[in-house]
């Protein structure tokens, strides 16, 4: 098997391909597929390039084998991000912009704002 398909077999399989797929993707045989898993089994290896990773003992288990590919993959996948993400806001209130985690139904940027608006301020009558 030559480096490429390896590599290829590895981006298959990071993505969910089932050994079907893969072998039929690269016109292998399903054997081989698996025998080669078996081979390489507890290996890593880059979610990006499908390169495989030479994990550092004692370290948090690496996904990507640079940072090159690391940035490559969250670049493409920038919107799979951003759902978890920051979202800014207007407060329907005092007009200024405030932040909260994902996609909150907030309008107001703080609590007092919430009142001022709601019972016109009363408050400080
Ligand atoms: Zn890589
Ligand atoms: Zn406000």
């Amino acid at each position: 098997m030559t480096n490429e398909q390896k590599s290829k077999i590895a981006l298959l399989r990071n993505k969910g391909a089932t050994f079907t797929e893969i072998s039929k993707e690269l016109n292998i045989s399903i054997n081989t597929v698996k025998s080669f898993f078996r081979r390489c089994k507890g290996e890593v290896f880059c979610k990006s390039c499908g390169k495989p990773i030479v994990q550092p003992k004692g370290t948090r288990e690496k996904k990507f084998c640079s940072d090159k590919c690391r940035m490559a993959w969250w670049n493409s996948h920038r919107d799979d991000v951003n759902k978890k993400a920051i979202y800014s806001y207007k407060c329907c209130c005092c007009g200024s912009k405030f932040q909260v985690y994902g996609n909150s139904h907030r309008k107001y940027c703080s609590r007092a704002c919430y009142i001022k608006s709601r019972f016109g301020g009363a408050e400080n009558v």
